[in-house]
C-alpha cells in the first residue's frame, strides 16, 4: 500500500493545468482556461480547468475533479494507479508500505496461477510453431484460414498434442504445483490434460495477463464439443473477460467505437485486415460486466452478426443490457452465409469497412423492424412484439434519446405515439417500484433518479432550484457549499475560528431536521474531522471515498454561487460582492437562512400541536414547555430575519 504521505505529496504538487495539460489543448480565459472536453464529444469548449482551485469541470458532461480523478478518469486507473502515474510525472519516490501476510499469500496464489498460466501458453506455442504434430496440424490449420505468423505469435495462438498428459508431465518436471494446473483447469483430477488435439486460444485480460485457454478441435467428431475453455479461478471471471479487449483498446478509445463479433477467430481476421477495434464476448450472450469494460473506453458500440436465424436471437438478447448502460448501441448484419472472418477474407477490408458503413442500422430500430416483419399480421403477436420494444425504449437512460425513438417507433409499430409514452412510462415506474422495494428489503442498488428525470427534464446546470421542492435541500445544499468552497478560511475578527468550524457550531442543534441526507452527511464527516483536529481544505472533499460526497465538491467548487438565485425569489434584499471577498457573509446568511426555514418549519409544526391540544388540556406541563419553546423560538426566528432583511408574516 502506498504511504499516506506520498499520496498527501502527489496531491500537493499535482497541478491541474499541468495534468490536464498534457491531454487537452488549454487556452486561457479570465482567471480560468478552457479546452474542448477529452470526455465527450463537443466542438465550442464547455471544459473549464480553475487553477486557483486545483480543479476541472466540464459543463457539458458534468465530469469534473481534482487532478487525481482526472488521471483517473482518464487513463482508467484505479487509485493508486493515478497517484503512482503522478508520481512519475512529478519525479516523487512514492514509499509503500509492506502487505500483511494474509495479502501476500493471496498474491502469491495469484501470481503463481499467473506463472503456470504463462508456462502453459508457452508450451501451446512451442508446440505450435516447433513440434511435428503441432506445426502439421495447428498451424497449418490457421495457415488455412489465412492467419499470417505475425498475427498467430501476437495472438500467442497455440496447439494442444492428442497425448494424454504432456503438458502435466512437462509442468510437474518444471516443479510446477500440480494444485495450481488442476486449479487452471489444465489438468484434470485423474492427472490427464484436459486440452487434447485442440488448437489453442489464449485469452488475455484487459493488462494483457494469461488468465484463460479456449481450444478448438480439429476433428469433424460430432460428440466432441467444438470449443472448450478453462474454467473460471480466481483470475479467470469469464463474464468480465472479452477475448482481444487487450489487443484492442488502444484502437477503441482511438476510434472511440468497439466492434463486437462472436469468434476468436472473428477477432483475430478483422485484426490482421487492419480493423482493430474489434472485441468477442466468446459465445455467451453480453455480460453486463463486458459491457462496463467496454464502457471504460468508449460509448459506441457496435454488433456484427451473422445472417443466420440464431445470430440475430443472439444479437436481440445482448441489446437491453447495453441500452440500460446508457451506451449507443449499432447493429450490422453480414450477408446470409458469411461471417465476420469470412465476408472479410473473402471482400477485403476496403469493401468490409465499406460495408459496414453503408448497412449499420440503429438497435432498436434493428429489433422493430426485425420483430415486426416476423409477427406479420397476427395481432397477438403485434402486441407480444410492441411489449417488447416498449421494454427496450424504457432501458434507454437518457431522457431525450428516449422521446426520439418513441416518436419513431410509434411510426414503425403504427401505434399512436402517446399510448407508447403512456407504456413506456409504465414500464419505467414499474421499475423504479421494484427498484425501491429492493433498497428497503436491504439490497445494495444504486440510486435512481429516473422517476425524476422522466417527470421534469433535468435542468442542465444545477443552479435553478427545482419549483417544486417543497423542502430545505436547497438551503441545506447552500450551506455545504459554503463550507466546501471557504471553511479552511479564518472567520474575520476571530483568529482561532475557521469558516468550518463557525458553520458546523450552528448547524449541529438543527442536523436532526436536514432533508438532504448528503447534506447531512458531509456536515456529520466535517464534523468529526474537526473534532480530530484537522480542518479540510478543497483536497479533503475532492479526494473524498464518498463518490456523492467528491461530486458535490466539485460541483459546489467550480459554482459558488448555488443560491444567487432563489435569493431573488424569497426576496432577500441583498447586493453581492465579487466572489471570495465576502465568505464570511456568506457563510452566516447561508446559516440564518437555513435556520430560518428550520425555525418557521419547527413553530408551524408547534403551533399545529398547541391548537390540537389547546382543548384538551391547556395546564398540563407538555403544553406549557411547549409553549415557551414556541416563544423562544418565535423571537430567535425574527431576530434571524431582521438580520437577513427579510420580512416575517
Ligand atoms: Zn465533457
Amino acid at each position: 500500500m502506498i504511504t499516506q504521505k506520498s499520496i498527501q505529496e502527489v496531491i500537493n504538487i499535482a497541478r491541474v493545468e499541468e495534468v490536464v495539460g498534457d491531454f487537452v489543448n488549454l487556452r486561457r480565459r479570465g482567471v480560468n482556461m478552457i479546452g474542448n472536453c477529452p470526455f465527450h464529444d463537443e466542438k465550442t469548449p464547455s471544459f473549464t480547468v480553475s487553477p486557483s482551485k486545483n480543479i476541472y469541470k466540464c459543463f457539458g458532461c458534468g465530469k469534473g475533479g481534482d487532478p487525481v480523478r482526472f488521471i483517473m478518469d482518464h487513463e482508467k486507473l484505479s487509485f493508486p494507479e493515478a497517484i503512482k502515474f503522478l508520481a512519475s510525472k512529478y519525479r516523487i519516490e512514492v514509499e509503500e508500505t509492506e502487505d500483511t501476510e494474509a495479502q501476500k499469500e493471496q498474491k502469491l496464489v495469484t501470481d503463481s496461477l499467473y506463472i503456470v498460466n504463462e508456462f502453459a501458453r508457452d508450451y501451446y506455442v512451442n508446440n505450435l510453431f516447433n513440434r511435428t504434430e503441432g506445426k502439421n496440424i495447428g498451424l497449418s490449420y490457421f495457415k488455412e484460414r489465412g492467419f499470417r505468423e505475425v498475427t498467430v505469435r501476437k495472438f500467442q495462438l497455440g496447439y494442444a498434442l492428442e497425448d494424454r498428459d504432456d503438458l502435466t508431465s512437462s509442468a510437474i518436471s518444471k516443479k510446477y504445483n500440480i494444485e495450481h494446473l488442476r486449479t487452471l483447469g489444465l489438468t484434470t483430477r485423474n492427472d490427464v490434460d484436459f486440452f487434447r488435439s485442440r488448437v489453442m486460444f489464449t485469452i488475455h485480460n484487459v493488462s494483457g495477463k494469461v488468465v484463460a485457454f479456449a481450444g478448438r478441435t480439429l476433428s469433424s467428431d460430432k460428440k466432441q464439443p467444438k470449443y472448450i475453455n478453462s474454467p473460471e479461478s480466481e483470475i479467470y471471471n469469464k463474464r468480465a473477460v472479452l477475448y482481444g479487449m487487450y489487443f484492442a483498446r488502444d484502437a477503441v478509445r482511438k476510434e472511440d467505437e468497439c466492434i463486437l463479433v462472436e469468434g476468436y477467430t472473428d477477432v483475430i481476421s478483422l485484426h490482421q485486415g487492419q480493423i482493430e477495434n474489434v472485441v468477442a464476448s466468446s459465445g455467451t450472450s453480453l455480460t453486463r460486466e463486458q459491457v462496463n469494460l467496454i464502457k471504460r473506453y468508449t460509448s459506441n458500440i457496435k454488433i456484427i452478426y451473422d445472417g443466420d436465424p440464431a445470430g440475430i436471437k443472439a444479437a436481440l438478447r445482448g441489446l437491453d443490457i447495453v441500452l440500460e448502460s446508457g451506451m449507443n448501441v449499432k447493429l450490422v448484419l453480414l450477408p446470409d452465409g458469411h461471417d465476420p472472418d469470412s465476408f472479410l477474407t473473402e471482400k477485403g477490408t476496403d469493401e468490409f469497412r465499406n460495408f459496414l458503413n453503408t448497412h449499420v442500422e440503429d438497435f432498436v430500430f434493428f429489433k422493430t423492424r426485425v420483430l415486426m416483419e416476423e409477427a406479420g399480421h397476427d395481432p397477438i403477436r403485434k402486441s407480444v412484439v410492441i411489449r417488447d420494444v416498449v421494454g427496450s425504449i424504457a432501458k434507454i437512460q437518457d431522457t431525450f434519446a428516449r422521446t426520439l425513438y418513441i416518436r419513431q417507433c410509434s411510426v414503425m409499430l403504427q401505434i399512436a405515439e402517446e399510448i407508447l409514452v403512456s407504456e413506456v412510462n409504465k414500464v419505467i415506474k414499474a421499475e423504479l417500484r421494484k427498484k425501491k422495494e429492493e433498497q428497503r428489503s436491504g439490497e445494495q442498488v444504486p440510486e435512481m433518479s429516473r422517476e425524476e428525470e422522466w417527470i421534469t427534464p433535468k435542468p442542465v446546470l444545477s443552479q435553478e432550484p427545482p419549483e417544486f421542492v417543497q423542502n430545505d435541500a436547497w438551503q441545506e445544499r447552500s450551506v455545504c457549499s459554503v463550507l466546501i468552497n471557504y471553511g479552511h478560511k479564518i472567520m474575520e475578527g476571530d483568529e482561532n475560528l475557521s469558516t468550518a468550524a463557525y458553520i458546523i457550531e450552528n448547524v449541529m442543534e438543527i442536523l436532526q431536521y436536514f432533508d438532504s441526507d448528503l447534506c447531512r452527511r458531509i456536515l456529520e464527516a466535517v464534523g468529526h474531522e474537526l473534532a480530530a483536529g484537522h480542518t479540510p481544505g478543497h483536497n479533503w472533499y475532492l479526494g473524498h471515498e464518498d463518490e456523492e460526497i467528491r461530486t458535490f465538491a466539485v460541483n459546489a467548487l467550480s459554482t459558488p454561487y448555488v443560491y444567487a438565485d432563489w435569493e431573488r425569489k424569497e426576496t432577500f434584499l441583498q447586493t453581492q460582492k465579487m466572489p471570495d471577498d465576502n465568505f464570511v457573509r456568506d457563510a452566516e446568511n447561508a446559516i440564518f437562512r437555513l435556520q430560518l426555514r428550520k425555525s418557521n418549519r419547527i413553530i408551524s409544526e408547534l403551533q399545529n400541536w398547541l391548537r390540537e391540544n389547546m382543548a384538551a388540556d391547556n395546564t398540563g406541563e407538555e403544553y406549557v414547555v411547549n409553549l415557551k419553546v414556541l416563544q423562544v423560538l418565535t423571537e430567535r426566528r425574527n431576530e434571524l430575519a431582521s438580520k437577513l432583511g427579510t420580512v416575517t408574516l
